[in-house]
């Protein structure tokens, strides 16, 4: 578990709902393992002592101390996790990439991913990357060597790379958020094992549109499947290169107010086409949310730009130093009230999706352990009143006999008297004689 102290903590991100809510059912989950093995042990004692206890009962208590340990395991690896989807090229790995702040995942031309990439946070300051099925810590030095690594291996595209980056530099990474990158939706026929595989524990998806074309059959269908195995998943769509529209020739600032008033109105245009399409996917396609939240759920950004900005805030300059198309400021304050919103939502999903779960789980260990305590208790009581009773009887016929003794006592204390006064009369009468 990493120590939240060592890093800053932004107390106020949505994501801190889930880090709240974890630490929480953590220490409750803690509590339960110490009442469990305290219980435990008195069970057994009992079962050493006296018969009150059977085998069966002895042995389903233990059992508890096992589930819960399994419980706890589950909990501290907890996350949160964002799948990203859409075609090759489209800015998958360039969101993630504005999103961490840092250029991680590879990308452009030639660094198309051809397997599932997941980035989480290391402990400990280290980078490095684990194959599937492996556990071996593969040494990540740069993006050149990673990117070397991910193209060079011969990878099936439903597998996974879990690439693991210091907590501290990012702190989306620092708060349990977890990033999954895919192969481009074109590439694949294998949906249902990309779904099953890597999707099923995702709290929200991301769908990377390119804004310079329409939306394809092959992204719709991917996210028709999703909405097949899972309920009402949540799903964003990120309508990205939106810079690379702003900079069409027809969209161009014209130094004739008339061109430039049609300029901004077919941009506009373009824009609530694309706004449309998308709400009327999630609305009336997937039927994921109702045209408020999906409202809510549709940005034009440029990945690459806020990466390039983000990279220079971290230097000390400016945001929009080297940002060269149009309208830079209108897309990076999209960009960042996508993040917020997709933090709130992604908090509250796994909060509910993860920790219900468990709750109710903790809730019904401990309520079958009272159950069956108070059975155990029942059951004491009553071996206690029978010993009583077994011992009041005792005393009642301990009493009886004394009665009896004292009266036989009596009586024949009585009869010696009388036969010694008896043998007194006859000897006296004898003597006289
Ligand atoms: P992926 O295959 O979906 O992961 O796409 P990449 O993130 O690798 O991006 C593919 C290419 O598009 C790269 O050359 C990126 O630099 C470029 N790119 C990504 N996002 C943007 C963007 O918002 N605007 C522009 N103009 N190019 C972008």
């Amino acid at each position: 578990m990493p120590d939240n102290r060592m890093y800053q903590t932004n107390d106020k991100s949505p994501l801190q709902i889930f880090v709240r809510a974890k630490k929480k059912i953590n220490d409750i989950y803690g509590e339960i393992e110490e009442y469990v093995l305290e219980t435990t042990t008195f069970i057994n004692a009992l079962h050493a002592d006296a018969e009150i206890v059977d085998k069966a009962e002895r042995e389903l208590f233990e059992s508890y101390v096992f589930k819960v340990a399994a419980i706890r395991e589950v909990l501290q690896r907890d996350h949160m996790k964002v799948a990203f989807f859409g075609r090759t090229s489209n800015g998958k790995s360039s969101v993630i990439n504005a999103m961490l702040r840092e250029k991680i995942l590879p990308s452009g031309i030639g660094h198309t991913t051809n397997c599932f990439c997941q980035v989480e946070g290391s402990d400990g300051g280290e980078a490095y990357l684990m194959k599937e099925g492996s556990d071996e810590k593969l040494n990540v030095v740069n993006i050149k060597q990673l990117a070397n690594a991910l193209c060079q291996e011969k990878l099936s595209e439903s597998s996974l790379v879990r690439i693991f980056w210091p907590r501290e530099r990012c702190s989306l990474l620092r708060d349990d958020v977890v990033f999954v990158d895919s192969p481009g939706v074109d590439v694949s026929a294998n949906l249902d094992d990309w779904i099953d595989n890597h999707c099923l524990n995702a709290d929200v998806f991301v769908l990377v549109l390119n804004a310079e074309s329409t939306m394809t059959r092959a992204e719709k269908q991917f996210f028709h499947t999703v909405s097949q195995k899972l309920s009402k998943p949540n799903i964003f769509i990120l309508n990205n290169r939106w810079d690379a529209s702003a900079n069409e020739p027809e969209f161009q600032e014209s130094s004739t107010l008339w061109v430039a008033t049609c300029a901004i109105d077919s941009f506009q245009q373009v824009k609530s086409q694309h706004t449309e399409r998308c709400i009327d996917f999630l609305t009336k396609e997937l039927k994921v949310s109702n045209e408020k939240e999906a409202a809510e759920r549709v940005f034009f950004v440029s990945a690459r730009e806020t990466l390039q900005a983000r990279i220079e805030e971290s230097k000390g300059n400016p945001p929009h130093l080297g940002a060269i198309a149009d309208g830079f400021q209108i897309r990076y304050f999209e960009f960042q009230d996508f993040e917020r919103k997709f933090e709130e939502c992604i908090s509250q999903s796994a909060v509910k999706t993860k920790f219900q779960q468990h709750s109710s789980r903790g809730k019904s260990v401990s309520g079958d352990m009272r159950s069956m305590l108070d059975n155990i208790y029942e059951r004491i009581t009553i071996f206690r009143n029978l010993k009583q009773d077994q011992k009041n009887l005792l005393t009642e016929r301990i009493q009886g006999t004394e009665t009896q003794m004292m009266q036989v006592t009596r009586e024949m204390k009585m009869k010696i008297h009388n036969m010694v006064e008896e043998v007194e009369e006859k000897v006296s009468k004898a003597l006289n004689e």
